[in-house]
């Protein structure tokens, strides 16, 4: 039987308050009270935890309002465990670095977030000697040929960013697993439509900034893995939640945790008004990547993939061929019609526009680009569900115009 995430997160989606109300209690205390002496040297033993008996020991290790929305995101992906973090890449570089000791080897999409690619390619191989090789992902030749004895990881994004490359995810968990590796999968994009971990990743990892949080309010991330896993990131000794402090706010984690209950649906507006436009751009003749596209490359492979009722997303990219053109068109939109932000990140409540050539994915060289597919004209949109659709289409199809469509 096919996954439901919103089945799977109304399971879990009943913590009382403390005083028996409808939403949980947020623990704001940074240290707790043990009862009896002797528990101490147990908890920082590692030997008693929330889990076995013991209790919470401080706000940087679990907290239990963290825990709860930690809770809720393995249960829409269909973890066993989960816990949020401070940012996205936070969770990403712990995740990573928990995984992989000096020396190991981690193959990677080069068609991945800006920051993170910085992080691979830059930063860890300089700060921890990880180091990283870069594929098409889509690829899975190329894949098995970057696999080493060394490789700990093989990491992607379920739908890239900005080229909106669906990862062939059961066979790339295949791949890693032959080799001894696990699969590393980001599902910020696609969070409801698509549950990794369902297809063989053995880590998920989220910025909550997007979709999830969807207000562009908050800065959050989270991971959602095996029960071990999830220790070994808190280990007292060995943790790099722990030990490098990504920790997040329950303040948060309760504002988060209430947006939750209408992700499902905020998905299936985004993904049915994208869908909606990318057909209108596929039949004005313009360049336009969209999953849902039957033209799309892997919308086959997608549609094997997503989890019914969701549809395909609320990104798509379209190439307006040259750099100009694409300023002039955003500046149009904004400024003349009002619609959308020039502005990057994605999965707002509003439409979000940038040039991820010059923006998002400026941390790649112009090779790096090319390679990765991001053509300087390419205009990533995450469409909005304000407004009426019909409306929505009548102005973006004004500012195609001012630009010469
Ligand atoms: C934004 C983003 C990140 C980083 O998340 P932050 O919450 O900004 O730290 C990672 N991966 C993808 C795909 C993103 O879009």
């Amino acid at each position: 039987m096919a996954f439901d995430p919103v089945q799977s997160l109304s399971r879990v989606q009943h913590e009382f308050g403390e005083h028996g109300g409808v939403n949980m209690s947020i623990e704001a205390s940074t240290t707790y009270t043990v009862m009896d002496a002797g528990i101490m040297p147990e908890i920082f033993g590692g030997r008693m935890g929330p889990e076995t008996g013991g209790c919470y020991l401080y706000g940087r290790h679990f907290n239990p309002t963290v825990y709860v929305l930690g809770r809720y995101l393995a249960a829409i992906e269909g973890t066993e465990a989960g816990y949020a973090t401070s940012s996205g890449i936070s969770a990403i570089a712990c995740t990573l670095m928990q995984l992989c000791a000096p020396g190991d080897e981690i193959v990677a999409s080069n068609a991945i977030y800006g920051g993170t690619f910085a992080l691979l390619k830059e930063y860890l191989p300089a700060k921890t000697g990880i180091t990283v090789r870069f594929v098409d992902i889509s690829d899975l030749d190329a894949v098995r040929k970057a696999i080493s004895g060394r490789t700990r990881v093989v990491y992607t994004e379920s739908i890239s960013n900005p080229t909106m490359v669906v990862a062939d995810l059961p066979k790339l968990a295949d791949i890693a697993h032959d080799a001894g590796a696990q699969l590393v999968v980001d599902n910020t994009f696609s969070p409801m439509l698509l549950s990794p971990a369902q297809h063989g990743a053995d880590i998920v990892v989220h910025s909550l900034t997007k979709f999830i949080g969807g207000c562009s309010d908050i800065i959050a991330g989270a991971v959602c893995a095996s029960k071990d896993f999830i220790s070994q990131l808190m280990d007292l000794h060995m943790g790099s939640i722990m030990l490098l402090g990504p920790t997040m706010d329950p303040r948060v984690a309760f504002d988060l945790s209430l947006r939750l209950p209408h992700l499902g649906l905020r998905m299936r507006e985004h993904s049915r008004r994208a869908q909606f436009f990318a057909e209108k751009l596929e039949g004005l003749g313009i360049g336009v990547s969209y999953p849902g596209l039957r033209s799309h490359p892997q919308h086959g492979l997608l549609e094997s993939l997503v989890n019914p009722g969701f549809g395909y997303g609320g990104l798509f990219a379209i190439d307006l061929g040259t750099k100009e053109r694409a300023f002039d068109f955003m500046n149009y939109l904004q400024q003349q019609e009002g619609f959308g932000f020039l502005a990057v990140s994605l999965g707002y409540f509003d439409t979000l526009m940038s040039c991820s050539a010059s923006s998002t994915s400026s941390e790649l060289s112009d090779e790096e680009l090319a390679e990765a597919g991001i053509r300087p004209g390419l205009v990533r949109v995450s469409l909005g569900y304000t407004g009426t659709l019909e409306d929505r289409w009548a102005q973006f199809e004004r500012a195609l115009n001012s630009v010469g469509y």
